[in-house]
């Protein structure tokens, strides 16, 4: 049997996407991934604690509650949802072939790529941790940072990237003071997000600093720094740590069929449009996009590529 549309991730832009299929009767199938020590189904919102910017929870809600909403509400419109992989694709030809992690295979008329992307960690085991656990480390500003427990604190950004000054400049709202640690001397962020991070007079720069350990049993107390030319370490107390040190968008199963661009994230034909390099394959959420990675715009993306989608299939008069 050849499937209308198949769905592969979980994440916002996963099930948005299933939602609007499914509404317009194309028996959407979503592959939301099998459980494994990096990634679980839901994808990086089931790391995190609190949403409080996503509209229509004006008291906030728990990252793995929302996306459990998210699949409630594509389940109530008749999705199928398999806890596989999707392990390999041959989009060579029409209909698409894909194959599971339980080596089954799926043909599909279109497909919706929506797997997201890794925030990428220090991985230290007791970052993990304290992440895991809600102990004050996070590799999202944006998503956390003004939750009371930042409020008043000493914030450790780490990263010499435009998003490593953005989430420093955001965190100077709430924090007493942010300190950026950067591995070497220069930072990698343009010059006009240098500029704003140095004028600032809550942040603060550690130079050719490497974040080696995280303190603190149940909430992070500091970080242990080695220098990168002296190697002397010493530590840092702090109330909060935000690692910001780029994503990796999950595309290696897709071996290069579809185009990426330079950073590795999917590339669209055209911009405000969810169409990849391969007619009927569409893309959505944090795998096509490396600037917002937010799961409101994940999820807007993920209704522009069922829209896309449905309109395709309908144009080649496949349904
Ligand atoms: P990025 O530009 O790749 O920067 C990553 C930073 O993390 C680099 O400074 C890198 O150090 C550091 N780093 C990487 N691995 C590390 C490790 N293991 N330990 C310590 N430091 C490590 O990533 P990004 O900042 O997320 O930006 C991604 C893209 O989005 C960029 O194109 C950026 O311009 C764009 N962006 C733009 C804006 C804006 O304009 N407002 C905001 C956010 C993002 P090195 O420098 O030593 O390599």
């Amino acid at each position: 049997m050849t499937e209308k549309i198949i769905i592969i991730g979980s994440g916002p832009a996963g099930w948005t996407a299933a939602i609007y299929a499914a509404r317009a009767n194309l028996n959407p199938i979503v592959y939301e991934g099998e459980p494994s020590n990096i990634m679980v189904p839901g994808g990086q919102l089931m790391y995190t604690t609190e949403v409080e910017n996503y509209p229509g929870f004006p008291s906030g809600i728990q990252g793995t509650e929302m996306m459990d909403l998210f699949k409630q509400q594509s389940l109530r419109f008749d999705t199928q949802v398999l806890t596989e992989d999707i392990v390999s694709v041959d989009f060579s030809a029409h209909p698409f072939q894909l194959k599971t992690s339980e080596n089954n295979k799926v043909e599909a008329l279109s497909v919706i790529i929506a797997t997201g992307a890794r925030a990428n960690w220090l991985n230290l085991p007791n970052e993990q941790r304290l992440a895991h656990s809600g102990g004050g480390v996070s590799a999202c500003a944006v998503c956390d940072g003004a939750l009371p427990a930042y409020r008043d604190k000493v914030l450790v950004v780490v990263g010499g990237g435009d998003s490593a000054i953005e989430e420093g400049l955001y965190l100077t709202k709430f924090a007493s003071r942010v300190i950026l640690i950067h591995r070497r001397d220069k930072l990698r962020a343009s010059p006009i997000m240098q500029e704003r991070a140095k004028s600032n007079p809550k942040i603060e720069f550690k130079w050719n600093s490497l974040v080696i350990d995280v303190l603190g049993d149940k909430i992070i107390s500091g970080v242990r720094l080695q220098n990168t030319v002296s190697k002397e370490e010493s530590d840092l107390d702090c109330g909060g740590l935000f690692i910001a040190i780029g994503h990796t968008p999950n595309t290696s199963f897709l071996n290069d069929q579809v185009e990426l661009d330079e950073k590795g994230f999917i590339g669209t034909r055209r911009s405000w449009r969810t169409a990849t390099s391969v007619d009927g394959v569409f893309a959505a959420g944090d795998v096509m996009d490396p600037y917002y990675k937010q799961a409101v715009t994940a999820a807007g993306t993920g209704c522009m590529a069922a829209l896309e989608a449905e309109r395709w299939l309908t144009h080649k008069g496949l349904v």
